[in-house]
């Protein structure tokens, strides 16, 4: 189970990140490239930008299904200022996603 305090610094806040745990096995940029990115220095994926509609967040959901040492985390809002754990519904995760760079 991914660790928020592990995360590595380049995610972008919001809900999803990755943490310490990740081997950089390449499955989530393989399935949403545009949102998990690798950090070619250290060797790892980070998140680059929120989810943004339902499906980005179905993709993100199946990537943290699917990453073999579960180092994708989804409970990023709210632990940035040392708030109350995040709400993990897709409703919250648009509500505070950015908005999409075009
Ligand atoms: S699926 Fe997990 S281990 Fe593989 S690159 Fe992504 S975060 Fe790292």
């Amino acid at each position: 189970m991914a660790n928020h305090p592990d995360r590595y610094p380049d995610n972008v806040p919001g809900l999803y990140y990755v943490d310490d745990q990740c081997i950089d096995c390449d499955l989530c940029r393989e399935r949403m490239p545009d949102i998990f990115v690798r950090n070619d220095e250290g060797g790892h994926s980070y998140v680059r930008r929120q989810p943004v509609n339902e499906d980005e967040i179905a993709i993100c959901e199946e990537a943290r299904d699917s990453c073999p040492t579960e180092a994708i985390g989804n409970d990023g809002v709210g632990q940035e200022a040392g708030g109350a754990p995040a709400l993990q519904s897709p409703a919250y995760c648009r509500a505070a996603a950015p908005a999409a760079v075009e």
